[in-house]
């Protein structure tokens, strides 16, 4: 068999952080598996990964309003944020398995300690954030949060944001701690550079074009390689891992759990401060409320970020509207998405999603000067010569049909879809993303190799202490984690200072 026709065990589509996390735990579960990475750019996390491309969050539901709504009765509902903090303490048990097995050498190349901070203005928008505080503050999961409505203590948090703010405006903020920034970048590539130690063959520049399925259940599929000729690969089981990708190479498939979904791409847009003077006055992420019509993720938020070694100041991001599905996608994308299964679903969307487009249309529009007038809601002397705008990665949201939303419903969060069989499974959507690559490729283990869970469940535990359990039910547990994995990852106070 020549270079370009293999057959191997399994082969990982994309480069990002979801195939990194995947290839990851395959290498510490079944080693002797053979495992192939096909990425059509020139290196690793390049994509929706990359550093510049998201905004490093560390998702875990402290700052982020959009995870907790105030019901009709006005009592407020924090259980999507309970599971997202879930969610994110499996990341972080298993990122922290990694730096103590040494396969992470110095953890602060991809994760720093950062207070996250919700930030409101407005009387009515205070009440509510008063609200939320004593609902969270009480949880063992988001213990240590604090809530402040003095300028004073404000302006010991954040002094960038309350210089120059009228004396008499109604603001507050929670602060915790225990929050992070994620170079999700500098993470996928040390994976990447570990799983090659580990003998998986990673081919970069190789465009995944087709697949199909072959006689024996096995999955072909047809490549593009960097001289431009065409190679065919095969494997038993095919991880669909392309981002934004994916939805067009699940239709390849032919699979029927792949059918009646669509995608409806959003790009986003950040400000990063160019004068060190600035960006030395914040430290936090600091996130406020979406304007109204705006989708979730376009939520405002000033952030501190560690990248390249440096601290620097990002504002965004600013949701806007392409076509393309990838940074490096065509114009076409969306278009050639639309299937005849699919018509009916897509063109729902279209219909119920009329505002959003023109909303995120109108972003795309928006001048310099006219986002400055957004970044000065947080730093009102922000000037327009410290700020320059980059291009983030774009963000496929799923479309499908639901019971409570109907045809054609937008989704906002990440789903796993996979064949009946195990023997193939992609992942669609981003939010929250990157922080809970854990959790989903987790549930992609489950759906797609059910035969070995049993087997495999004493490692699993010994990389994730937690694995099964709900860490607000164990408060003893969750008080170890905490602590254990602030320690190993060099998060905690104690570690800080050494930093
Ligand atoms: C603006 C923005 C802000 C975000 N902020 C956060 C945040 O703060 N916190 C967080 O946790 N998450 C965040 N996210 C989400 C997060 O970035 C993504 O969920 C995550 O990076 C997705 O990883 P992935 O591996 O699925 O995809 P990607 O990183 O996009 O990787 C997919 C790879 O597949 C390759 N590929 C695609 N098609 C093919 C093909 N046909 N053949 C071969 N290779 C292919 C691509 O080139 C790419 O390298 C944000 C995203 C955006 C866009």
């Amino acid at each position: 068999m020549s270079d370009r026709e293999t057959k191997t065990d399994v082969i990982l589509i994309g480069a990002g952080i979801m195939s990194a996390t995947l290839g990851t735990f395959l290498k510490e579960l079944v080693p002797e598996w053979k495992v192939t990475v096909f990425e059509k750019l020139e290196s690793a996390g390049e994509e929706s990964s990359n550093e510049w491309n998201n905004a490093g969050t560390g998702h875990a539901a402290l700052c982020e309003l959009n995870y907790t709504v105030e019901k009709p009765d006005g009592s407020i509902d924090i259980s999507k944020a309970i599971q997202i903090n879930e969610q994110f303490q499996l990341s972080m048990q298993f990122w922290s398995y990694l730096v103590k097995s040494k396969l992470i050498s110095n953890p602060q190349d991809f994760i720093m300690p950062l207070p996250h901070m919700s930030l409101v203005q407005g009387e009515q928008n205070v009440a509510f954030l008063k609200k939320r505080f004593e609902a969270m503050s009480n949880n063992p999961l988001f213990q240590g949060m604090e809530f402040s409505d003095d300028p004073k203590k404000l302006m010991e948090w954040i002094p960038l944001i309350l210089q120059d703010r009228p004396s008499n405006e109604s603001i507050a903020a929670t602060k915790i701690d225990t929050g992070t920034d994620v170079n999700f970048g500098a993470l996928t590539r040390i994976l990447f550079d570990h799983l090659k130690s580990k003998d998986v063959d990673i081919k970069y520049k190789h465009s995944v074009n087709n697949i199909k399925r072959t006689n024996d259940g096995s999955w072909e599929l047809k490549i593009r390689n960097a001289s431009g000729n065409i190679e065919r690969h095969t494997a038993k089981f095919v991880f669909v891992g392309g981002g934004g990708g994916s939805l067009h190479l699940l239709q390849k498939s032919g699979i029927p759990e792949g059918k009646h979904i669509g995608g409806f791409p959003v790009s986003g847009i950040f400000m990063v401060c160019n004068n060190p003077k600035v960006v030395a006055q914040h430290h936090a992420k600091v996130y406020g409320k979406a304007k109204v019509g705006a989708p979730p993720m376009s939520v405002p938020h000033l952030d501190t970020r560690f990248i390249d070694n440096k601290k620097s100041l990002l504002f965004g991001p600013f949701a806007g509207f392409s076509p393309k599905f990838l940074k490096t996608g065509s114009m076409f994308d969306l278009i050639t998405s639309v299937k005849p299964d699919n018509l009916i679903t897509m063109l729902s969307a279209g219909a119920k999603n009329m505002s959003l487009t023109k909303y995120l249309i109108g972003q795309v529009m928006l001048s310099k000067e006219k986002r400055m007038e957004e970044l000065r809601e947080f730093i009102p002397n922000a000037k327009i010569e410290d700020w320059d705008l980059v291009v983030a990665g774009q963000r496929v949201q799923v479309i499908k049909d639901t019971e409570a939303g109907g045809k054609g419903t937008l989704q906002f969060g990440t789903e796993v879809i996979s064949a009946a069989d195990g023997s193939i499974a992609a992942l669609l959507g981003a939010s929250p993303g990157a922080s809970t690559a854990v959790h989903v490729m987790i549930e992609v283990l489950n759906k797609c190799f059910p035969q070995h869970i049993k087997e495999w469940e004493p490692k699993i535990k010994e990389m994730i202490p937690s694995y099964g359990l709900s860490l607000l039910k164990n408060p003893e547990l969750l008080h170890e984690i905490h602590t254990s994995t602030a320690e190993t990852l060099g998060l905690s106070k104690k570690e800080l200072v050494s930093l």
